[in-house]
């Protein structure tokens, strides 16, 4: 029996005979229902269509993304650490030539997710590297392929390998983790933020949502918290959620500067707005 995957935000189901109803990922508010309605495909169909590419970062950093893009287009990252490679956020498509590449490169010792937009096919890539996957538990809702290889982490932090930690942030979903990388960016330290600090096209700046696609903002303290979580961490590079969302350099200042231009926003007493 396939495994159905969501064309709109590229999500795995169970095996089934015929497509689920419905994908609660987007019908939730922070995703949306294409106006043309729901349509899924198979991983059989995607292999067929799509393909896998492949691009360094930095030393020890490698995002892996489908072409032509597919469903929400993020790319995943695989990350070498001194334990093993873990692959951070994941993929619809883990076809045989990425299983190949990255059996290739030591296989995975573990995959992390930063919120349930990027779960994908999450399953079917733990069950190709027999690897597990750490799930922040505040988003268990949000799993919609349950599988003996996940594992839910609770609380604030989770190590996965020396320098490499999980920060569960919330905001954007209540479970939302990024990823610290104390020897990324050249030693100065980079963060792998998912959604959850999502570069914006000017590099400048980040900012936080509830929902990117419906404009849903977040609320000041829950942006402020994030900020809280970050604050003990060194970090001067940040890879967001696609190939081309990368601050190369100064992105702590640009997360703090960046809460602070949100927070004077949703804060104000619409002084600019009102005239
Ligand atoms: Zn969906
Ligand atoms: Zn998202």
């Amino acid at each position: 029996m396939p495994a159905h995957i969501c064309n709109a935000c590229g999500t795995q189901f169970p095996p089934s005979e015929t497509a689920p109803a419905r994908c609660p990922i987007c019908d939730d508010e922070r995703q949306f229902v294409p106006p043309g309605g729901q349509s899924w495909t198979t991983h059989e169909a995607l292999a067929r269509s799509h393909f896998n590419c492949f691009r360094q970062h930095e030393p020890g950093l490698i995002g892996i993304g489908t072409v032509p893009s597919f469903a929400i287009g993020q790319r995943a990252l695989l990350l070498a650490t001194d334990k093993g490679n873990v692959l951070w956020d994941c993929i619809s498509l883990v076809d045989d030539a990425t299983v190949a590449i990255v059996e290739g490169l030591g296989g995975l010792i573990g995959i992390a997710i930063s919120h349930p937009h990027y779960y994908s096919s999450m399953v079917q890539w733990a069950h190709a590297f027999d690897a597990p996957i750490h799930l922040h538990a505040g988003d268990r809702e949000w799993v919609m392929r349950p599988d003996p290889a996940i594992e839910f982490w609770d609380g604030d932090t989770l190590s996965l390998a020396d320098g490499v930690t999980l920060i569960r942030c919330g905001g954007h979903f209540a479970g939302g983790t990024v990823l610290h990388w104390a020897q990324g960016g050249e030693r100065r330290g980079a963060l792998l933020s998912g959604d959850i600090v999502q570069v914006i096209p000017d590099r400048k700046f980040v900012s936080f949502m509830r929902s990117y696609p419906n404009l849903i903002p977040l609320s000041a303290p829950a942006v402020e918290r994030i900020g809280a979580l970050l604050a003990p961490y060194p970090f001067d590079v940040i890879h967001g959620a696609w190939f081309d969302r990368t601050i190369p350099r100064g992105g702590k200042e640009i997360v703090q500067r960046s809460i602070e231009r949100y927070v004077a926003a949703v804060r104000g007493d619409g002084t600019a707005e009102l005239r």
